[in-house]
C-alpha cells in the first residue's frame, strides 16, 4: 500500500502551508479582538488566494477549480484549517454539488464563485430541523413558471457576505419532494433576523433567516425536485471530509505550539519537556494526530481510485467523527500543557480551543455520524470500516 505523496502534493502542502502562514496567521489578533476584518485586508486575503492557487479546489478546471484530487484538498485543508477565527473561510470551496448544475447555473453561479466574484451559503437547519433535515417546513410552490419560497432558517453561516443562498425547501410542503434554490441574497421577501454571538468569533456570522413570499425563476431551482436531500447530502459529505481535515491541522498547531512551550518553560529548575509526565502528554497527542490522519488520507486516497459513492458517504462519518473527537482532545491536552498562558487569548491554543468545539457539532453531530456508521454496519457489515480495500 503506497500512501506515499508525489512531489505535486507535496508542492501544494508546502503552498498551502507558506499561505496560511504568511497571509492568514498575521490576522488572527485582529479577527480575535474586533470579531471581523477590515475590508481592505480581506481584499488582500482574497487576492493571495488567487494568486497562490487555492480558490475552488474542489472543483474542476474548467469551471475555474484547480482540479486537486481529494488527498490535495485534504492537505489544503488541513493546512488552512491551522488559522484560527474561522480565517480558512476564504479559501472558497463553492458547494461541489454545483458542479452538476445546468450549463447556464455553472456560468451564474459556480464560475464566479470558483473565482471569488460570488459567495454562496447553504441553509438547511430551521428552528425545528436540524438533526432531522426532514422535519423541513420551509416551502416552494409553483406560482406560474416561478416558485415562491416561504420559511424561517436558522444558522445561515456567511450569509453576512453572500450573495447568493442555497435553500433546501419542500415542494408542496411534502418532505418527499425536497429541492434546493439557488436565491439571490437581495432578493424581495429575503431578511436576515437575529445574529446570535458564538463561543468562537470568526469570519461568519450565523444568523437567521426569514423567507417571506421569495419569488424566483425555475432557473433557480438545483436539479430536479425530489433531488434535494441527494444535493444536500453530496454537501455535508463534502464539507465532513474538509472538517476532518481542517482538525486535523488544528491539532498539529496545537500540538506544536505545545511541544515548542515545554521545550522552553522551565519549572523545578529543568525544561517542562523532561518531565515524564509531560512526555507522556507529548506522546499521546502525536499519537492521536498520527491515527487521525491516517484515517483521513487513506479515505481520500480510496475516493481518488474510485470508491462508490454511497461509501464515500459512510467513511466521510467515520472521518468526522474521529477527526474531530480526538483533535478535540489534542487541543485540550495542548492547553492543559501551556498552564495559565493556555487561557489567555493571545495563545493559539486557546483560539483552537475554543474554534474546534463547533466541528462536533455542525455538518451533522457526532451523535449523527454514529447512527450513519452503525447504519452502514447493519446494511453492508462491519467490513465497510474493518477491512483494507
Ligand atoms: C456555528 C454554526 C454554524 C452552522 N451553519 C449552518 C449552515 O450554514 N447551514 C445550515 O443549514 N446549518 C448550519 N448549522 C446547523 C448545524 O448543522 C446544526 O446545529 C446541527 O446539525 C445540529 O442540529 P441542532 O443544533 O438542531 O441540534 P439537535 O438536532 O436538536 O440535537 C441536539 C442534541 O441531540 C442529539 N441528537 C439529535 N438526534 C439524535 C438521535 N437520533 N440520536 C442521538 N442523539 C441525537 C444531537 O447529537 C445533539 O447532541 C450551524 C450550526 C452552528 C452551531
Amino acid at each position: 500500500m503506497d500512501m506515499a505523496l508525489t512531489p505535486e502534493d507535496r508542492e501544494i502542502r508546502e503552498r498551502a502551508r507558506a499561505f496560511t502562514q504568511a497571509h492568514l496567521f498575521p490576522h488572527e489578533l485582529e479577527m480575535d479582538r474586533t470579531g471581523t476584518l477590515r475590508p481592505e485586508v480581506v481584499k488582500s486575503i482574497e487576492q493571495a488566494v488567487r494568486a497562490a492557487r487555492l480558490n475552488a479546489v474542489n472543483h474542476a478546471m474548467d469551471v475555474s477549480g484547480q482540479g486537486m484530487s481529494m488527498v490535495q484538498q485534504c492537505l489544503v485543508n488541513e493546512e488552512c484549517g491551522k488559522a484560527t477565527g474561522e480565517l480558512w473561510a476564504y479559501v472558497n470551496q463553492p458547494p461541489l454539488p454545483l458542479r452538476d448544475a445546468t450549463a447556464d447555473q455553472i456560468e451564474r453561479f459556480l464560475k464566479p464563485a470558483c473565482n471569488l466574484d460570488l459567495h454562496i451559503a447553504y441553509s438547511i437547519t430551521e428552528a425545528n430541523a436540524g438533526s432531522d433535515t426532514s422535519a423541513v417546513t420551509t416551502t416552494a410552490v409553483k406560482d406560474g413558471g416561478d416558485w415562491m419560497l416561504n420559511g424561517e432558517k436558522w444558522f445561515v453561516s456567511g450569509i453576512n457576505y453572500c450573495t447568493v443562498v442555497m435553500v433546501h425547501a419542500h415542494v408542496d410542503g411534502d418532505p418527499d419532494k425536497p429541492a434546493v434554490f439557488m436565491v439571490d441574497r437581495d432578493t424581495p421577501g429575503l431578511t436576515v433576523g437575529h445574529s446570535p454571538r458564538f463561543m468562537m468569533g470568526g469570519v461568519d456570522e450565523h444568523p437567521e433567516m426569514t423567507l417571506k413570499d421569495v419569488r424566483v425563476g425555475n432557473d433557480r431551482l438545483l436539479g430536479k425536485v425530489g433531488d434535494g436531500l441527494d444535493i444536500t447530502k453530496e454537501w455535508f459529505v463534502e464539507a465532513r471530509l474538509a472538517i476532518a481535515a481542517r482538525c486535523c491541522g488544528m491539532g498539529v498547531r496545537a500540538a506544536e505550539e505545545a511541544t515548542s512551550f515545554v521545550v522552553n518553560r522551565k519549572q523545578f529548575g529543568q525544561p517542562l519537556a523532561d518531565f515524564q509526565g509531560v512526555e507522556f502528554m507529548l506522546a499521546v497527542m502525536a499519537t492521536r494526530i498520527m491515527a487521525a490522519k491516517s484515517l483521513l488520507y487513506r479515505i481520500a486516497a480510496e475516493i481518488d481510485a474510485g470508491l462508490e459513492r454511497k461509501l464515500i458517504h459512510a467513511k466521510a462519518s467515520a472521518a468526522k467523527l474521529y477527526c474531530s473527537e480526538e483533535m478535540g482532545r489534542v487541543v485540550d491536552t495542548a492547553l492543559q500543557l501551556h498552564g495559565g498562558r493556555g487561557l489567555i487569548r493571545d495563545y493559539a491554543v486557546e483560539r483552537l480551543y475554543r474554534d474546534i468545539r463547533v466541528e462536533r457539532i455542525w455538518e451533522g453531530t457526532s451523535e449523527i455520524q454514529k447512527l450513519i456508521i452503525a447504519g452502514q454496519i447493519k446494511k453492508r457489515g462491519l467490513g465497510v470500516y474493518s477491512e483494507l480495500s
